[in-house]
C-alpha cells in the first residue's frame, strides 16, 4: 500500500506541498486548524488565506527575484501561481490577486483532488513516525509552537521576528565605512575585521535622530502583541526614550579608528554584520524598526557610506513563530532530530506569500522522492528556489537568523559582470537566465 504523506496547517506552504505531492501519485492529507480554532489574522476557514496584503509583488522573471519565483513555481506546475494567475488584478508589474475566489478554487481544488483529504482540527503533538510536513506558519497553535520547543530548545523557536534591514555589500561606499570589530575582538583577521562600520559627526547624528523621530511608523495589528515583550525595541523607540540612547547603544562609537581618518573621533558609529556566507548581504547591527518603508530608505541613506545604498530587504517586527532553521533542518528540509518531520513555510524561516509557497512545493516534491525511493540532486543554489532554501538551510548565519524574502543577494553572483548600479541590469539578466536553464533541468531530474 502507497504510504500517505501528512501535512500540518492548509495554508500557503501546505497548499502547495500537497498538491505537488498528490499529483505525484502520493495520497495526502492535510490537517487544518481552522475554522475550529482561529488566529487573530485569518477571516475564513478556505486554505491559502492571505491574510493582509493581496500582493504577489512584482511578475518580472528577468529583472526581479521575486518575479523569476513565480515563473520557477509556474514551470513546476504550482496550484497557488495557477490560482494567483487564474485571479490576478490589474496592478502594473506586480501579481494582484482578488484574495477570496482564490482562496475559495485553492480549497475546491485540493478537496476535489482524488488523493487529498483534508482532516479539520488541531494537530498538538510532533508525530512520532510517518511522513509528515509542519506548514503551520507565522501564527502555528500555541500547544504545536510548545511541542515543537521542546524538541528545539527555547533559543531556537522565536514568536517575533526582529528584522534589521539588509544592505547590499556593493552598494556600500567603502571610501568612507571600514572593516573593523570593536576592540579588534577575535583571533583571526577574519574575525577582527567582522564589521563594517559607518561614521557620524555630531551633527549628522543629529540630524538622524531627528529624521527618526519624524518617520512615519506602522502600527502591530489587532491581537498581534500578546506575548510580546520589550527585549528588541525598535531603534525609533530607543530614540524616543533619550537622544543619547543609541549613542549609548548599538550606535556607540568605541573601541572603533576610522581607517580612512585615524585621527578623527567619530560621534556615533553605525554597524553592519555579514548576513550571509557569501558575503553579498550586511544588516544594519540592532536597527530592528517599524518605520514605513519609504521612510526607512529615507532614513537610511543618511548614514554616511550608505547614501547610495541599496536593500535587500528592510526592517520590521511582526507576531513571527519561526525556526532556527540554518541549524535545525538538513538540505532536504528534514528536522535533523526527526527526519520524519520536514518544515515548510514562514515557520523554516522565509517571509511572504511567495517565498511560503515555494517552500511548500520544494518540501512536497523532496517528500515525494523520499517516499518514492528516489533521490534528488540538491536545487542548484543559482536559482531562485535553490538560493532560498541554501540560505535557510545553511547559508544564513545561524547566530543571527532572521526571516528572508527571496532576493539577488542570496545568488552566487555571475563571473565577469560589472558591479555596481550601473551593470545591474545586465547582471540581473543573467541571473534569471541561468537560474531558469538550470531550473528546468533540475525539474527534468
Ligand atoms: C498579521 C500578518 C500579516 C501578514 N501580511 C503579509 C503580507 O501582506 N504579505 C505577505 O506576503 N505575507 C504576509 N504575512 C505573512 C504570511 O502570513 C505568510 O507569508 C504566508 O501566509 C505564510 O504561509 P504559510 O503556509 O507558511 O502559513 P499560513 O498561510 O499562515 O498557513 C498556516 C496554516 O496552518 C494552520 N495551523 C496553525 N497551527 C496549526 C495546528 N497546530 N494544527 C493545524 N493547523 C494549524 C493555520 O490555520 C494556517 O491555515 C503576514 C503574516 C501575518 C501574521
Amino acid at each position: 500500500m502507497t504510504e500517505r504523506l501528512h501535512i500540518i496547517g492548509g495554508g500557503m506552504a501546505g497548499s502547495e506541498a500537497a498538491w505537488q505531492a498528490a499529483q505525484a501519485g502520493i495520497p495526502v492529507t492535510i490537517h487544518e486548524m481552522r475554522p475550529q480554532v482561529e488566529t487573530f489574522a485569518h477571516r475564513t476557514g478556505n486554505l491559502a488565506e492571505m491574510v493582509c496584503s493581496n500582493s504577489f509583488r512584482s511578475d518580472d522573471s528577468e529583472q526581479n527575484a521575486v518575479g523569476l519565483l513565480h515563473w520557477e513555481m509556474r514551470q513546476a506546475g504550482g496550484l497557488i501561481m495557477q490560482m494567483a494567475d487564474k485571479h490576478r488584478l490589474p496592478a502594473g508589474g506586480a501579481l494582484a490577486v482578488d484574495r477570496d475566489p482564490f482562496s475559495e478554487d485553492v480549497t475546491a481544488a485540493l478537496r476535489a483532488h482524488p488523493l487529498v483529504e483534508v482532516e479539520d482540527g488541531e494537530i498538538s503533538e510532533l508525530p512520532s513516525d510517518g511522513h509528515w510536513i509542519i506548514a503551520t506558519g507565522p501564527l502555528t497553535s500555541g500547544a504545536l509552537a510548545e511541542a515543537i520547543r521542546a524538541e528545539t530548545g527555547a533559543e531556537s523557536l522565536a514568536f517575533f521576528d526582529a528584522i534589521a534591514p539588509i544592505v547590499y555589500a556593493e552598494s556600500i561606499d567603502m571610501d568612507i565605512a571600514w572593516m573593523q570589530s570593536r576592540y579588534d575582538k577575535g583571533e583571526t583577521e577574519e574575525e577582527q575585521k567582522a564589521y563594517l562600520n559607518c561614521p557620524m559627526t555630531k551633527d549628522e547624528y543629529e540630524a538622524f535622530i531627528d529624521a527618526l523621530l519624524a518617520a512615519d511608523k506602522t502600527e502591530f495589528h489587532e491581537g498581534e502583541t500578546a506575548g510580546y515583550f520589550d527585549g528588541c525595541l525598535p531603534i525609533e523607540v530607543m530614540a524616543e526614550r533619550g537622544r543619547e540612547t543609541l549613542r549609548h547603544g548599538p550606535m556607540k562609537p568605541v573601541g572603533l579608528t576610522n581607517a580612512h581618518k585615524p585621527d578623527e573621533k567619530a560621534w556615533a558609529v553605525v554597524q553592519l554584520r555579514r548576513d550571509n556566507k557569501l558575503g553579498t548581504l550586511y544588516n544594519i547591527v540592532g536597527f530592528q524598526t517599524k518605520m514605513k518603508y519609504g521612510a526607512q530608505t529615507e532614513v537610511f541613506k543618511m548614514i554616511p557610506g550608505l547614501q547610495d545604498a541599496s536593500f535587500a530587504r528592510l526592517g520590521g517586527i511582526h507576531r513571527n513563530t519561526f525556526i532556527n532553521s540554518p541549524t535545525l533542518l538538513d538540505d532536504q528540509m528534514r528536522l535533523k532530530s526527526r527526519p520524519n518531520i520536514r518544515f515548510a513555510g514562514q515557520i523554516t524561516g522565509v517571509e511572504g506569500y511567495v517565498e511560503s509557497a515555494a517552500m511548500g512545493l520544494l518540501a512536497g516534491r523532496l517528500a515525494v522522492a523520499e517516499m518514492t525511493g528516489k533521490t534528488l540532486p540538491p536545487v542548484p543554489a543559482e536559482t531562485a528556489m535553490g538560493a532560498l532554501v541554501t540560505h535557510i538551510t545553511g547559508g544564513a548565519e545561524a547566530k543571527t537568523f532572521q526571516p528572508m524574502n527571496v532576493n539577488f543577494g542570496l545568488f552566487p553572483p555571475v563571473a565577469g559582470l560589472k558591479a555596481g548600479r550601473r551593470g545591474r541590469k545586465d547582471r540581473y539578466k543573467a541571473y534569471t537566465d541561468r537560474a531558469k536553464e538550470l531550473w528546468t533541468g533540475w525539474l527534468a531530474v
